[in-house]
């Protein structure tokens, strides 16, 4: 028997599960992967990091995690924190770039974010 007791919640979650299902699914396409295009080309340099003057390579990693979360942009930054709060303990953030952050630190748009929370 368990003495936690549940948490009262302001909001409905199986309404805002469902409203997030609906636009989900709106997203969906039945050419899945093949709706994107590989950047080549013209365009290949987007595949490289512009922000990193020198690549640093390093040897594989060999351990065993709880969770391993692929991307270090705000998503995965606050679903490790998310995790760290649940008690998982041992979380591994990979980023394929050369900082965490994602999109929102880029220089471009460090401004344009900052702007936003002063
Ligand atoms: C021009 C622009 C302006 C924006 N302005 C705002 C704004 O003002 N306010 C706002 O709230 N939102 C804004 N957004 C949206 C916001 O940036 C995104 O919603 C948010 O960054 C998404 O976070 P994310 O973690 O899902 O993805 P991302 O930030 O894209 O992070 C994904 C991370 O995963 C990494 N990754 C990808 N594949 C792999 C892999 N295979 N292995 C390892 N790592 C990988 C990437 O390098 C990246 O760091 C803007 C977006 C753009 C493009």
């Amino acid at each position: 028997m368990s003495d936690q007791v549940a948490p009262v919640l302001d909001f409905d979650p199986e309404a805002l599960r469902k409203k997030y299902r609906i636009d989900r699914d709106k997203r969906l396409r039945d050419d899945g992967n093949e709706q994107y295009q590989e950047v080549t080309g013209d365009f290949v340099y987007y595949v490289d990091d512009p922000y990193v003057e020198t690549v640093v390579q390093r040897g594989a990693l060999f351990n065993e995690v709880e969770v391993t979360v692929i991307g270090g942009g705000f998503g995965g930054l606050l679903a490790g924190a998310r995790l760290r709060q649940a008690g998982v303990k041992s979380i591994r953030l990979i980023e394929k770039g050369s900082d965490f952050g994602g999109r929102f630190l880029r220089p471009a748009l460090t401004s344009l974010v900052s702007s936003q929370l002063t």
